[in-house]
């Protein structure tokens, strides 16, 4: 397991490759993640469509739920966390039963640190098509999305 001060390491110098690590439950709260200014909070129309997707009722969903503010530039789709999970599970980097662990917070907290090599892309769930986010980046508090037991900085 990282501690705070490993974490705060690696986002001040990030690791080569993109790495998830299991951490504190209590950690992701104190992280400075959600303070960054192109996060937003979900709706609850958007944590209903999380929810659905993930087969889950919203309230077991372990708020709160916070996403990079940005739209998919061909369809104008407002990204959520969906885009998110669905692009992790159409990868093969997770399948929809350990999200749902995750997500409700059953199998402890996590959270994926981009490295050097840039992260992982996201595809928009209205169109497929990947949605460029790397504008937005480039603070070393950048995060694209973060709940209360998941946190990708
Ligand atoms: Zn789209």
């Amino acid at each position: 397991m990282l501690k705070y001060e490993e974490v705060l390491e690696l986002l001040a110098d990030r690791p080569e490759a993109t790495r998830t690590y299991p951490v504190a439950s209590d950690l992701l709260r104190r992280l400075p993640l959600d303070t960054s200014p192109h996060l937003r909070a979900m709706d609850e129309g958007e944590t209903q469509e999380l929810a659905d997707h993930l087969e889950v009722p919203a309230a077991a969903i372990e708020g709160p739920l916070r996403v990079v503010d940005v739209k998919c530039s061909y369809c104008d789709r407002v990204i959520t966390f969906l885009d998110f999970v669905k692009t992790a599970i159409d990868d093969g980097q997770h399948d929809l039963a350990q999200l749902r662990e995750v997500l409700t917070g059953r199998n402890g907290a996590w959270i994926t640190i981009r490295g050097r090599d840039g992260g992982r892309p996201v595809r928009c769930a209205g169109c497929d098509r990947t949605v460029d986010v790397t504008r937005r980046k480039g603070g070393g508090e950048y995060s694209e999305y973060s709940s209360g037991s998941y946190a990708y900085a």
